[in-house]
């Protein structure tokens, strides 16, 4: 049996995520206690564990109040550890982990910040990667260079197609607008953003198959040529496509 994936809003457009299956339940984030400590309470779940992806606030702030009222272990990245909230356990991209049951993949997505995290479940089918890969686009580069956020999202484009992307932020108006603005003959991104319009629901979760249709940031090599850059490198047309979507 496939673990059950609850999508939680939280704060104003982060997203949390719960993990449940029969060995009990799993949070990826915490932005806020408050959302996420009423669905446990609503479905009559405990918590077993909080995963964290990186140290940003509005990813961590409610770990203490949940900690608190569910006696969660907390688990986090051992690189992250001096600015994450205390850790019961590190954990380094590579090593293996398991949680409810299955088999967790870590992997090393450093470029918004340098030590993020991403936790791909391959028997579920579900990869957690907050704020490097996101739906139609990917975190801004606060701390990483244009080509570890590169070669993060060549790791996160490497796993199966089906694999579901559950990322950190609904950004859906403002990164569907910037999509359109460089992939306007796009015709899988013109579907993808009426079908969100017309059902009025977020644009994350999504699988990985649409988001290498759809994503900008995963077309650099159908993009190039728009962007007269046929003999750069990769990293470097992801560049200039990561500053355009932070000038937009
Ligand atoms: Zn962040």
């Amino acid at each position: 049996m496939p673990l059950e994936l609850v999508t939680l809003r939280c704060l104003k457009d982060n997203y949390a995520y719960l993990l449940h299956g029969d060995e009990g339940t799993v949070l990826i984030d915490a932005p806020e206690a408050a959302p996420i400590l009423q669905e446990l309470a609503a479905r009559d779940w405990g918590l077993s564990a909080i995963l964290l992806t990186h140290h940003h606030s509005d990813h961590v702030d409610g770990v203490a109040e949940i900690v608190k009222q569910t006696g969660a272990m907390v688990i986090g990245a051992a690189a992250d550890a001096h600015r994450l909230p205390p850790l019961d356990l590190r954990i380094t991209p590579g090593e293996p982990l398991e949680a409810l049951g299955e088999p967790v993949k870590i992997l090393d997505v450093s470029g918004h910040t340098v030590g993020h995290v991403a936790f791909h479940f391959p028997q579920s089918g579900f990869a957690f990667t907050a704020d490097s890969l996101m739906a139609l686009g990917c975190g801004r580069l606060f701390e990483g260079t244009p080509q570890m956020m590169w070669d993060s999202l060549a790791r996160l484009n490497a796993l199966p197609a089906d694999t579901l992307i559950c990322s950190g932020h609904d950004y859906c108006a403002g990164n569907g607008a910037f999509a359109l603005s460089v992939d306007p003959d796009n015709q899988a991104l013109r579907d993808r953003l009426d079908t969100v319009q017309r059902a009025r629901m977020p644009c994350a979760p999504a699988p990985l198959s649409l988001e290498r249709e759809t994503n900008p940031f995963l077309r650099v090599a159908a993009l190039r040529t728009g962007l007269g850059m046929e003999d750069a490198s990769d990293a470097k047309v992801f560049a200039k496509l990561r500053a355009m979507k932070d000038a937009f």
